[in-house]
């Protein structure tokens, strides 16, 4: 087993544990980006968000929710981004599921997630859309909402 982040699960290797459940652990980064910033992550090794199973998802999510607004409080943050880097193309460097919380502050510096990206859109938003509902399996009657 050579995956840092499932050695930290099976407790093979330290880490600074802030929450452990059966299906999800949460730590603090090593190479924090700001004081508080929690990485969780599902205990199944999986590299991307998609490969998940639904249950382990839920559990990771889940803990995500549970954590953010006490790790918050922990640094007295104003606010976090909460992040994931999915797949080799976006900068994820270990192929293990993981949700970042980072706390932010007002005038910390960082920017928002928009700020990563520094193209827009190149085809259509509803042609998108259909590509998406049509992946989905998903009809486009969904679009009109639902019934009252
Ligand atoms: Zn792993």
């Amino acid at each position: 087993m050579s995956c840092i982040f499932c050695r930290i699960v099976a407790g093979e290797i330290q880490a600074e544990i802030v929450a452990r459940e059966p299906a999800a652990t949460a730590f603090l980064d090593v190479q924090p980006l700001a004081d508080g910033h929690v990485l969780v992550v599902p205990r199944a090794h999986v590299p991307a968000i998609e490969d998940m199973e639904p249950g382990d998802a839920e559990a990771l999510f889940r803990l995500v929710h549970r954590l953010a607004g006490p790790t918050r409080a922990a640094v007295r943050a104003e606010g976090s981004t909460i992040g994931v880097n999915n797949g080799d193309a976006t900068g994820q460097t270990i192929p293990h599921v993981h949700v970042h919380i980072v706390p932010r502050w007002s005038g910390d510096g960082a920017g928002s997630v928009h700020t990563i990206f520094k193209s827009g859109t190149r085809r259509p938003v509803a042609e998108i859309g259909a590509a998406i509902r049509k992946a989905l399996g998903t009809s486009a009657d969904i679009q009109k909402g639902l019934p009252t």
